[in-house]
């Protein structure tokens, strides 16, 4: 017996079970013939392992034995494997290169991420006719249950592990860094469609039921997996595909993408002039007039490499409206960034540069944690604000203005039903104009106040005063709101 020639994968074998040494001796043959055979039409050797169920030490030992004609064959000329179509070959370094790339092109700088593979189906069905077709040549080996071999998860995480490993980044399925990669072989296209057609199913009522099926593509991997272990072998033949052969050309990258979370950017803005708006007014896909958010959003946006942005102020003012004094709250939510971070400096270039504009002005730009954002909201409806108006009256009537605002003054006087004016005061420049400071609660709409709006709104200027009144020009002067958090 120890003068037999032995292959390094039969002696494993043997040594792993010292105790059955009877059985062992009828099963070695088998698997050296099963390997043979497998790499007769160009298996890979991790598909052997996993097809043959050997163990860590015999796969190993697997990879010992080197065909003499393969020594000499370079790597371009191999062909591909068919069961795994070249994703899951240790040797198949380009295409783990490739897709590391890809990664690192659409996400630079992520230090975690989960990963979504999308494999062809193909494997899945030729995991089962491989299999089936290796064991109908020997029958010592045992008949796998597709757990035993799911291929399309084992390629998902041999794949994710290698990417993860080349680019320096953990594997972590709660990461919010999500990547999904689709790999497709279109040489193979519907070349499985045929199955559920074929003379062994014609009385399989299962089959018949998925006579309606559309493109392989489509189909469930349940339903693979039944009709691939159900069709005779001589279908099969009839398809040439017992065993399926080497495709000419392995698996393409079809798509890489990321999505990466939002990244916020905190500050308080200052509008000098009137007629700019709060965000771009599109008539007909074309803005006409500057905005705030145009103004510092884009330039936030190409410095994390974003596909888009959404801006949010706490309230904001007419087009007619100067925001004055200490400035709105706002945050602009970077979606989808490649670049996750920005050092202080380079956000005070970019509120450097953003300012060269006059009437718009940026200040303590800053990023923030997504847990602040419900401070603006929050500050939206609960804070304060101060305005200044100039105001037209029509007949100023020959009273005591001061007394006869002075219930409203410290907000004593409920002006609406939610006593949304906090102060008034009024401040006459001459018999037809007056100016208005007033502080409201969020929400208050001041030119409504002022001129009563057709009288829906009571009491207003209008009906305390006793004569027509109008708004001619507003200001903010304060939106009361410690923003950003940070800032103090
Ligand atoms: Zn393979």
């Amino acid at each position: 017996m120890a003068d037999e020639p032995q292959s390094p994968v039969s002696k494993k074998m043997k040594l792993d079970c010292p105790d059955e040494a009877t059985a062992t001796v009828t099963e070695t043959p088998s698997i050296d013939a099963s390997v043979a055979e497998l790499r007769g039409i160009s298996t890979c050797d991790d598909c052997i392992a996993v097809l043959l169920q050997l163990d860590q030490e015999q796969a190993t030992a697997l990879k010992e034995i080197v065909q003499p004609e393969e020594q000499s064959e370079p790597t371009y000329t191999k062909p591909i494997c068919p069961i795994c179509l070249g994703t899951f070959t240790h040797g198949n370094t380009p295409l783990i290169e490739a897709l590391a790339d890809k990664v690192k092109e659409v996400a630079s700088g992520i230090t975690t991420c989960q990963i979504h593979l999308s494999l062809p189906k193909h494997i899945t069905a030729r995991q089962i006719i491989i299999s089936r077709w290796v064991r109908s040549k020997s029958a010592c080996l045992v008949p796998p249950t597709p757990e035993d071999f799911d291929y399309l998860t084992r390629v998902r995480d041999y794949l994710s592990q290698r990417i993860c490993q080349l680019l320096g980044v953990t594997l972590d399925t709660k990461s919010e860094v999500s990547i999904s990669i689709i790999l497709t072989c279109p040489q193979l296209g519907r070349q499985f469609e045929f199955p559920h057609k074929s003379p062994s199913m014609q009385k399989n009522p299962q089959a018949k039921r998925m006579f309606k099926m559309g493109p392989f593509n489509s189909w469930s991997i349940p339903n693979i997996q039944y009709l691939f272990t159900e069709i005779a072998p001589e279908d099969l033949q009839a398809q040439k595909c017992w065993p399926p052969n080497s495709p000419q050309t392995g698996v393409k990258v079809e798509q890489v993408k990321v999505k990466s979370p939002s990244v916020f950017i905190a500050g308080r803005y200052n509008k000098y002039a009137r007629g700019i708006t709060n965000t771009p007014l599109h008539i007909k896909g074309k803005s006409f007039i500057t905005s705030v958010s145009e103004q510092v959003a884009p330039a936030f946006e190409k410095a994390f490499e974003a596909t888009d942005h959404k801006f949010c102020s706490s309230g904001r003012e007419d087009v007619d409206v100067r925001m004055l004094g200490s400035g709105r709250p706002f945050y602009i939510e970077i979606l989808n960034p490649k670049v996750t971070s920005l050092s202080a400096d380079t956000i005070q270039n970019i509120q450097d540069e953003v300012n060269q504009y006059p009437h718009v002005q940026f200040h303590h730009l800053q990023i923030i944690d997504k847990s602040e954002l419900y401070r603006i909201k929050e500050g939206e409806e609960q804070k304060s604000k101060t305005y200044c108006a100039l105001v037209w009256v029509k007949d100023l009537p020959n009273i005591d203005l001061a007394e006869k605002l002075k219930p409203y003054e410290a907000g004593r006087a409920h002006l609406t039903r939610s006593k949304r004016v906090l102060s008034l005061k009024a401040e006459i420049i001459d018999t037809h104009f007056i100016q208005l400071t007033l502080a409201t609660v969020a929400g208050t709409y001041i030119k409504e106040f002022v001129h009563g709006d057709c009288a829906r709104t009571t009491p207003s200027l209008a009906t305390i005063l006793g004569c027509t009144t109008d708004i001619l020009l507003l200001d903010v002067l304060t939106v009361d709101l410690e923003w950003p958090p940070s800032h103090h």
